[in-house]
């Protein structure tokens, strides 16, 4: 059987583009952190980076990326609108492109479903939902800023919603979403594989202090191949079919975290990874001004 070269794979999206397997995530990486951290990744080997404006660190992001000396054309770069940016989407892009120091992005993701009130963050606008903005979204390919459209933290209720919006024309590229053993949502990756979305998975070490860290079937998975439970994490999100995006300012973990080629979990150890007990989610929606997650999608 041919071995995975997971750090040099793509998964084709609903466009025809290529988004690189494995990707260098940058939430709470620190402006002073993240220039470095683009830098060795890309140096590395990386070719996907995501970002958001939410982050405060597209400037350094797009440091990191000149630093590295790779050229544009062969890096991957996906960042965000932010919730209280959506009534200003053309605004919001052009932000984001002019920090990054970049003239177009590969992916332009809605990061939240939530249409937030920039004057009062626990307001949602009434005359203004995720549909619009969409909308809006929906006419940036042709300008060539953005490649690709897609959303991010929308579950099976709203993604509905948004087909059968009056505006609706494009389907999303992606769905960038929470997942890791501890929240897999199976229901739901399912479901954006049967409507052509593909699934980016967030937090997939379980994120800063992540209990999966401690977790003994992990552990045990992990001994027994040699491997770091980090590394049996990303390929047991790889073999699912969603691209990866593990985050780290540190050198020696960034380069841990792709060196991923050559070897495989088996259907058994899958399926010990699959039914680990125990849930948790590392971004909810409380401090939303709407709910996003309905629970119906796991
Ligand atoms: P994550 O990638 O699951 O975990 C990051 C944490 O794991 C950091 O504390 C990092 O520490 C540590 N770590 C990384 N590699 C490690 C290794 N080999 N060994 C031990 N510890 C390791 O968490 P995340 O940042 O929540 O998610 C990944 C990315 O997904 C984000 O950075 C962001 O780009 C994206 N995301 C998107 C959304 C969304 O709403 N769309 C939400 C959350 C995240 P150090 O950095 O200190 O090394």
């Amino acid at each position: 059987m041919a071995q995975n070269q997971w750090t040099k794979q793509t998964f084709t999206l609903n466009t025809g583009a290529k988004i690189p397997a494995v990707g260098l995530g940058t939430w709470q990486s620190q402006p002073n952190q993240v220039r470095e951290a683009v830098k060795v990744a890309l140096q590395k080997g990386y070719r996907h980076i995501d970002t958001a404006l939410a982050y405060g660190n597209e400037h350094e992001v797009g440091q990191g990326i000149k630093d590295s000396g790779v050229p544009r054309e062969e890096i991957w770069i996906t960042t965000k609108l932010d919730n209280p940016w959506h009534k200003r989407v053309e605004e919001g892009i052009n932000s984001s492109l002019k920090s990054l120091g970049v003239d177009y992005v590969d992916l332009y993701l809605m990061h939240w479903p939530s249409s937030t009130d920039p004057e009062d963050l626990k307001k949602h606008y009434p005359d203004w939902d995720f549909r619009d903005t969409w909308r809006e979204l929906q006419k940036l390919p042709a300008s060539g800023r953005v490649k690709n459209i897609g959303v991010s933290n929308f579950g099976i209720k709203n993604l509905e919603k948004l087909f059968a919006s009056e505006d609706f024309k494009t389907t999303p590229a992606v769905n960038q979403i929470e997942l890791h053993p501890n929240q897999p949502s199976p229901k739901l990756v399912d479901y954006c594989k049967e409507k052509g979305i593909h699934v980016t998975a967030y937090s997939c070490l379980g994120s800063t202090d992540s209990p999966l860290a401690k977790d003994k079937t992990l552990h045990s998975i992990a001994e027994k191949k040699g491997k770091s439970p980090q590394q049996v994490l990303l390929v047991w999100g790889l073999q699912r079919g969603t691209s990866v995006i593990p985050k780290s300012v540190t050198a020696s973990r960034i380069e841990a975290n792709f060196e991923l080629d050559g070897w495989s979990l088996t259907d058994e150890e899958v399926k010990q990874l699959n039914s680990l007990p125990d849930r948790f989610k590392v971004c909810g929606d409380a401090w939303l001004p709407v709910k996003v997650f309905f629970g119906d999608d796991e």
